[in-house]
């Protein structure tokens, strides 16, 4: 048994670690325990975006938009190491959003955020540009910009913030039991160590309602979907430092990213899983993926072009929709039972939003932390 920490975290993702160093800014005593390594999961199984979603505002989320792109702006300025803007640019297809709905959407991405450095949108002609790349089908589109991100490096950073301040990590440490005490928490570690802890964070990803169920075992009213989503990686099919949003015939997007020099990143899918474990793609998925470079670019590809593959599991929050028009937002759970020991339990969320969410965690518990410092700092300290 160890001494009393302020804030314990189960999971070492983004949220988690996001989570960490900013309790840990705030001067308070952070564990954190990740069953594997830090950002090893969902976390670095992403497009590796910072983007306002675009795709979003045809599902009326402009408040998920407007908050995206004000953090991409500031995790742009925090971590200009391991972030690139880069092009998107949008061929244009008849059949499907017609250009002023794309048009009328990227004045509001241009614009929701406030001010930004990121170039603005604009249109253009293929007769001149990427005439190598796209089929000739293709005359016009647009183009704007968003984020790459090194989405591992992301979470170790914050993680390595975190350790600096004084906070305890441990890796390959599951946690498998918490009992609510009247005033703080005691939480069992797969290595038999029991930690104290005033506050309990569960930021296990996809794995949260298995965590609300077999380690807290308590009962939850909220359900979540769990979402596989699959790239492919090819050698690169084009030089330039362009990516491209391609929209298929159902309506979905897939982006083609340029990846470490020689790759380009192609995804993602969106099939319904029932667990969180070993995510991996079907044959149906790298077949959707190859479908759509075909259906836009010259170079056609087929299964031998793939050089690797991986898939992650999006916890969405359940509002009984389509897959891809279910809310990429979060929500949080808190839960007090009466009595102390607060449980605060995180649905869903983005990798863009990391910080914000981080910080709003912070503002949340504040009522129960009286020591710590309540000004708000992780915007303007670089990672
Ligand atoms: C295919 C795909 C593409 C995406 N693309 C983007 C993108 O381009 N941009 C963007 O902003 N977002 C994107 N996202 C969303 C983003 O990746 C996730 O929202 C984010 O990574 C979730 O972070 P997390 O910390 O909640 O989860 P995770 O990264 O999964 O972290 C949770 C951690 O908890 C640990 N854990 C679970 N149970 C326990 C336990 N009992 N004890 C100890 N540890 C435990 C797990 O090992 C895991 O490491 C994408 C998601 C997917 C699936």
């Amino acid at each position: 048994m160890t001494g009393m920490y302020d804030i314990f975290i189960i999971g070492g993702g983004i949220n988690g670690a996001g989570i960490a160093r900013d309790a840990s800014g705030r001067g308070l005593k952070v564990y954190l325990a990740e069953k594997g390594k830090v950002g090893s999961a969902t976390s670095s199984w992403s497009s590796k975006l910072i983007h306002g979603g675009l795709r979003y505002l045809e599902n009326y989320e402009f408040k998920l938009v407007a908050e995206s792109l004000r953090e991409r702006e500031v995790i742009t300025r925090i971590a200009p190491n391991i972030t690139k803007p880069l092009p998107f640019v949008i061929p244009h297809s008849k059949r499907l959003r017609s250009k002023l709905l794309i048009r009328l959407g990227l004045f509001l991405y241009d614009n929701l955020g406030g001010k930004t450095k990121i170039p603005k949108s604009s249109k253009i002609n293929f007769n001149k540009k990427y005439k190598n790349i796209l089929q000739s089908k293709f005359v016009e589109g647009f183009q704007y910009y968003d984020v790459k991100v090194d989405d591992k490096k992301l979470v170790e950073m914050n993680i390595d913030d975190s350790k600096k301040m004084g906070a305890e990590i441990a890796e390959d440490t599951k946690v498998i039991d918490a009992k609510r005490n009247e005033n703080y928490w005691e939480i069992t570690l797969n290595n038999n160590d029991v930690i104290r802890s005033k506050i309990l964070i569960n930021a296990a990803g996809p794995w949260i309602n298995e965590t609300v169920n077999n380690v807290l075992k308590l009962n939850t009213k909220k359900s979540i979907r769990l979402v596989r989503g699959s790239h492919i990686i090819t050698k690169k099919l084009y030089d330039e430092e362009v990516a491209f949003t391609l929209q298929n015939d159902d309506n979905r997007i897939v982006f083609v990213i340029p990846y470490k020099e020689e790759f380009s990143l192609i995804g993602t899918t969106e099939v319904d899983v029932n667990t969180p474990d070993n995510p991996a793609i079907s044959d149906d998925e790298k077949i959707y993926l190859i479908n759509s470079i075909n259906n836009h670019f010259v170079k056609q590809i087929s299964q031998v072009d793939i050089v690797d593959t991986y898939s992650g599991i999006r916890p969405l929050i359940e509002d009984f929709k389509e897959a891809s028009k279910v809310s990429r937002d979060y929500i949080f759970d808190l839960n007090v039972q009466n009595i102390g020991s607060p449980l605060l339990n995180i649905y869903g969320g983005k990798l863009t939003t990391y910080r914000k969410l981080s910080e709003k965690v912070m503002e949340e518990l504040m009522p129960f932390l009286p020591d710590a410092k309540n000004k708000n700092w992780t915007s303007l300290k670089k990672l």
